[in-house]
């Protein structure tokens, strides 16, 4: 049966090695051994992997594979993959397919062209790749019907240390598990025995014809627009976020959604968004680990398929400046094996104490960490965005919506419920007032909202691993949990202490709780005198990473290292110093081989307009006149940027030079725009060498 005339239920999974076909294809014994293997992390026996190993190879071959691959997230934040044959020779010059359980639990991928940020010296350059189980294989197909068996894959360095972005994920979901489930103990929970975080990422996207970006060095090599007047109209007609989508875009759409589906990525809601040419997709929440997995491949499937349609899928978080950026918004919460999600506030009095207990460890350990949330998304892309106007600020703080604010007060303080209630409402006895569901909408500027059952962390930059910030949520909130759980485990009074713990954390912490527009200029000036950090600036960002807090709340819940934790810090850094020198390089090459060529072409025919044309040549005149002064200023600009760039390149110190790309080199950027830009608006349009922002936005 052809894919295309398959039910879309057939075809959710069809390429995925998920739990009914592992139920199907193993003897009993070994699904029943993998099985707890998934759910409780016991160890896989070696027999198990055998079988397993061989199972998953007989069905991928099935499917049409001739190859598999460790796939793993190295701190590029992309993915890897190096494709291996099944193929084993016999001897006799034939083949046989093999695939042993070594194969599957383990690979040695030479791993010195990684970044390891001094993790691992070169001498003993390889990592290894270990199976995840936690999340399942799958095959990738590829437009020619190239079949590979996938295997999600942590990568570590021979002495164990952590290279890539799932190890320090999984890490701290074990942690968050361990102290969440401390905590429900605490409180009488009988039936739960592992907290799972979840996630659902919602990813925004540009399309642009492909055919003018081929056209546009900066797009090609940078994902983003260095140069380009606006087009006389953007986004402010409002007519393009929720309206009717193009039929050729919708096209691109349908072929995404299968191939995502295939995967067993829920993709679920698509939307136009805000900018001309911007969509969205959304998908439903799964594990942390299995949401980045497929945010990851939901990213690399946006391009493949964009290019099928003669597009290209931008992921960049500012390719066009004047008009939003992408982001990438991280609903997360806590969930129980048994089905309770511990941010849902219940009906019954207990539930809501529990939730209240969950939302005070939240406030607490966001207050507490807001440094390092902010640094997890960090990188030269995201400065676009943070603090401009169209997506969260700089400045960490949470929106609980003026009602349950309220209501949290209220409690903490033991006094009267305002709506309805006469009387003031005791923990683990009386209800919580109903609440709205629908605050959800009410606040799109705040980082960090409260949506009725879960949060949305809406400062993940549209092309980032959601690994890193969820690695971070993950761990702060296994933190407060740890200290709640130890001051429940010792109370005599369970309740009492509830009702104490909830107004130490508002005395404390409250000052994160913001319900207000953080848009708003006020806003910056009252987070400063409340105390938040307000870090607008990646390179600034990033030292969250370097501070004696954070390797010691890494540390101690053993997510990361002292030294891991130092690597990542040096590899971002290092990361947007390069990101700004390779723009800085492109926008030299533009500049001197496409801008200043295209505007002495056109000075050349206005000087022979203007001498054909005699006393007649006033216009001509001027407009040669304004075309000089603005070619002499970019010209001097260029040669600015140059020297900075060569300046920058020279400092040895990872930080300095960072700072100097972002203080010298990125400004010296700006400026040479300025003057492009304004030879654009006065260029003919068919000397202007590159698309322009209005065919690269409005002609899909
Ligand atoms: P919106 O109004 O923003 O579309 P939705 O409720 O549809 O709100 O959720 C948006 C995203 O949040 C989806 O990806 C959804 O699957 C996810 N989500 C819903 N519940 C949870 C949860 N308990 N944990 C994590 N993500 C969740
Ligand atoms: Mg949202």
């Amino acid at each position: 049966m052809s894919k295309s005339s398959m039910s879309v239920p057939e075809m959710f999974g069809s390429n995925v090695f998920n739990d009914a076909v592992m139920k199907e294809r193993l003897p009993k014994e070994t699904y029943k051994a993998l099985k707890k293997t998934i759910e409780q992390g016991s160890k896989l026996q070696p027999e198990v992997a055998a079988v397993v190993a061989n199972a998953m190879k007989d069905w991928a071959i099935e499917k049409g594979a001739s190859h598999y691959t460790h796939w793993f997230q190295p701190l590029t934040g992309s993915t890897a993959e190096k494709h291996d044959s099944f193929i084993a020779p016999t001897g006799t010059g034939a083949v046989v397919m093999e695939f042993s359980g070594k194969q599957l639990i383990q690979g040695e991928p030479d791993a010195s062209s990684f970044p390891s940020g001094g993790l691992r010296a070169t001498f003993e350059a390889r990592g290894y790749t270990a199976w995840d189980c936690t999340s399942p294989a799958f095959l990738k197909e590829d437009a020619v019907g190239d079949v590979t068996l996938c295997i999600p894959t942590a990568f570590c360095s021979y002495t164990g240390e952590a290279l890539d972005k799932k190890t320090p994920l999984l890490r701290s979901m074990a942690a968050v598990s361990k102290q969440a489930l401390r905590v429900l103990k605490a409180m009488g929970n009988t039936t739960s025995s592992r907290v799972t975080s979840t996630v659902g990422a919602e990813q925004e996207y540009f399309l642009a014809e492909k055919e003018f970006y081929l056209d546009r060095l900066d797009l090609m090599s940078c994902g983003r627009t260095l140069f380009g007047a606006p087009a006389p109209k953007g986004q402010e007609l409002e007519d393009q976020y929720f309206g009717a989508i193009k039929d050729r875009v919708a096209a691109y759409m349908k072929d995404l959604d299968i191939e995502l589906w295939k995967m067993g990525i829920t993709s679920k809601t698509k939307h136009n968004e805000v900018a001309p040419a911007q969509f969205e997709m959304a998908p439903v929440f799964e594990t942390t680990n299995i949401a980045t997995d497929h945010n990851q491949l939901v990213m690399e499937t946006m391009q493949k398929v964009a290019l099928r349609h003669d597009m290209v899928c931008l992921l960049h978080e500012k390719p066009y400046a004047g008009v939003n950026g992408s982001g990438k918004h991280n609903n997360w919460s806590l969930s129980t094996d048994d089905g309770i999600n511990l941010l849902d506030p219940g009906h019954t009095p207990g539930d809501n104490a529990q939730f209240l207990v969950f939302l005070a460890a939240l406030v607490k350990a966001v207050d507490t960490h807001a440094d390092i949330m902010r640094a997890t998304c960090a990188s030269s892309g995201n400065d676009h965005r943070l603090g401009a106007n169209e997506a969260p600020p700089a400045i960490i703080s949470i929106f609980l919506g003026q009602e349950l604010t309220d209501v949290l007060y209220a409690v903490a303080k033991g006094e009267k419920i305002k709506k309805g209630g006469t009387q003031s409402l005791k923990i683990g006895v009386d209800s919580l007032p109903e609440l709205p569901k629908d605050n959800t909408d009410r606040n799109r500027t705040s980082p960090f909202a409260f949506t009725g059952n879960k949060f949305e962390f809406r400062m993940c930059g549209s092309s980032q691993s959601i690994a890193g910030p969820n690695v971070a949520l993950n761990t702060i909130a296994a933190e407060a949990l740890d200290e709640i759980a130890s001051r429940l485990e010792k109370a005599k009074n369970v309740n009492a202490e509830i009702q104490a713990i909830l107004k130490e954390t508002l005395a404390k912490h409250g000052r994160i709780i913001f319900n207000g527009n953080n848009y708003s200029a006020e806003w910056a000036k009252e987070a400063e005198k409340r105390g938040l950090p307000n870090n607008r600036n990646s390179v600034d960002a990033l030292k969250a990473f370097a501070t004696p807090k954070a390797t010691k709340l890494f540390a101690k819940y053993n997510v990361l290292t002292k030294e891991e934790l130092h690597s990542r810090y040096d590899i971002y850094t290092e990361q947007y110093a390069k990101h700004i020198n390779i723009e800085a390089l492109t926008a030299i090459q533009m500049v001197k081989r496409e801008y200043i060529p295209a505007v002495i072409n056109f000075m050349t025919d206005l000087g022979a307009s203007v001498n054909a044309a005699g006393k007649y040549g006033s216009v001509q005149k001027d407009l040669l006149a304004q075309v000089s002064t603005l070619l002499g200023n970019a010209a001097k600009k260029v040669a600015k940027l140059e020297d900075e760039v060569k300046k920058a390149q020279a400092i040895d110190k990872v930080e300095k030079q960072a700072a100097a790309y972002r203080d010298k080199v990125f400004t010296a950027m700006v400026e040479l725009r300025k003057e492009i830009d304004a030879l654009e608006t006065i260029m003919p349009r068919d000397l202007w060498p590159v698309p322009a922002y209005s065919d690269l936005l409005f002609k899909l």
